[in-house]
């Protein structure tokens, strides 16, 4: 287990949990590597007139359940083993939340700050460009990740309907609602989670209204799931950003701070930064959400972590040390899978809107969201207490995920 990556902590939970099922290890065969990456180099032309070349990936992991799904990162630290394992986790992720999609990832090695507005915009169709023999509705549809957003999906949308000579809406998610997204998309991850935090206090006998809560990060997940609980009269104590550290024992008022982080883009200066960023894990709390990137709660980090629930809005912020030490201190981890799948959600309702030119209202979608999200906590719940002998969520998300893509594989006779 020393220092796994993540492709390999997800290999190892695949294998162990093939075994406990006593299913073919075919499926372990099939699910340890993606179906295929596509690497490809964008030249893009900066405002100064010269040429700049960015590495552009895109792994489809499994299109069993349905055609790949999943985001596009931009990010300086983006590398294919960083997309393969995310693409590995949507595979799960959907078909945890019972999606007609498989599991994809892409990303950009960039850091989209030190572009301009055009050359972005660029990029993204570039991307797009270059991606479009394995992108489509029914091939592998992307999505928002990190640093991407409504805004690049309109880009990447119109590329997509110039390069095939016609509209194409199913062909990408998170797009902005004028063109074809889906009311609640934007909310959508931040929703789920909060629908996730709920459901375990009402498990684990706690209050929420006496409850504290943490968060790392307040890029869009972290901010809609702080804004959300804030709207649900629990109490946001303590916030962190790259440049910040944000801590009010008495709760954060976070509509305040969200008006801050729209005017300045950041946290840093805002009038309660008293700490560093990493001060987040000493915080007393309840909950935990980690809201950030990959490989935040360490070993070390998580000796420091004294709430009683974390819940993983990250994909995959736990490392394999890091998970250990938390089942051991006896806290409930709502796993990432699990936990951040409201955006995937979302995302299939507006493929289904897309594909039937229908528009729901943001109640409809909110309420199917709440609905289908709490019953998935459920089904994990329900697997880790009954057939699991109380191992944890994340082992039960695994086994519930691995048990329905062995059942599909057997169906459509990959297996025996
Ligand atoms: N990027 C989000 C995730 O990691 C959403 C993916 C999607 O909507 O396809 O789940």
């Amino acid at each position: 287990m020393s220092n796994q990556s993540p492709v390999e902590r997800f290999r190892a939970q695949i294998q162990e949990v093939v075994e406990e099922l006593d299913i073919s290890p075919s499926v372990y065969q099939i699910l340890k590597n993606p179906k295929h990456i596509m690497t490809v180099s964008i030249p893009l032309e900066r405002d100064d007139g010269t040429v700049e070349t960015f590495t552009g990936y895109r792994s489809v992991h499994s299109d069993l359940l349905g055609p790949g799904k999943g985001g596009i990162r931009f990010h300086p630290e983006v590398n294919q083993e960083e997309v393969t394992a995310l693409s590995m986790w949507m595979t799960l992720k959907t078909a945890i939340v019972k999606l007609p999609f498989g599991g994809a990832k892409g990303g950009v090695v960039v850091d989209p700050g030190t572009l301009s507005r055009r050359e972005l915009q660029q990029l993204s169709r570039q991307y797009v460009q270059q991606m479009e023999p394995v992108i489509g509705p029914q091939k592998d549809i992307p999505a928002p990740d990190v640093n991407t957003n409504g805004r690049v999906m309109g880009w990447m949308m119109d590329e997509f309907f110039k390069l095939r000579g016609r509209n194409v809406p199913g062909f990408i998610t998170g797009k902005p609602p004028v063109v074809g997204g889906s009311e609640g998309r934007v909310e959508a991850t931040g929703r789920g989670v909060v629908v996730n935090v709920m459901q375990a206090l009402e498990k684990l006998e706690m209050d929420p209204s006496t409850t504290k809560v943490a968060i790392q990060g307040f890029g869009n997940v972290g901010s809609v799931t702080a804004l959300r609980l804030y709207e649900e009269n629990v109490s946001v104590v303590a916030v962190a950003d790259v440049d910040a550290f944000i801590y009010d024992e008495n709760g954060l008022d976070i509509p305040e701070m969200v008006n801050y982080l729209e005017k300045k883009g950041s946290l840093q200066g805002y009038h309660h930064h008293d700490g560093s960023p990493e001060d987040i894990f000493e915080v007393e709390c309840d909950v935990f959400i980690p809201a950030a990137l990959e490989n935040q709660i360490t070993e070390d980090t998580a000796q420091s972590i004294k709430a009683s629930i974390v819940a993983e809005a990250a994909n995959g912020p736990t490392t394999a040390k890091g998970d250990k030490v938390l089942a051991e201190n006896g806290i409930f981890v709502i796993p990432d899978i699990l936990c951040n799948a409201g955006g995937v959600m979302v995302s299939a309702f507006e493929w289904m809107q897309n594909d039937s030119h229908d528009h729901w209202a943001k109640q409809v979608v909110n309420a199917r969201l709440d609905k289908d999200m709490a019953q998935a906590f459920q089904e994990v719940y329900d697997m880790k207490e009954e057939v699991n002998n109380n191992k944890t969520m994340r082992h039960a998300a695994y086994y519930l995920a691995v048990q329905r893509l062995g059942d599909a594989m057997y169906a459509r006779g990959w297996v025996d």
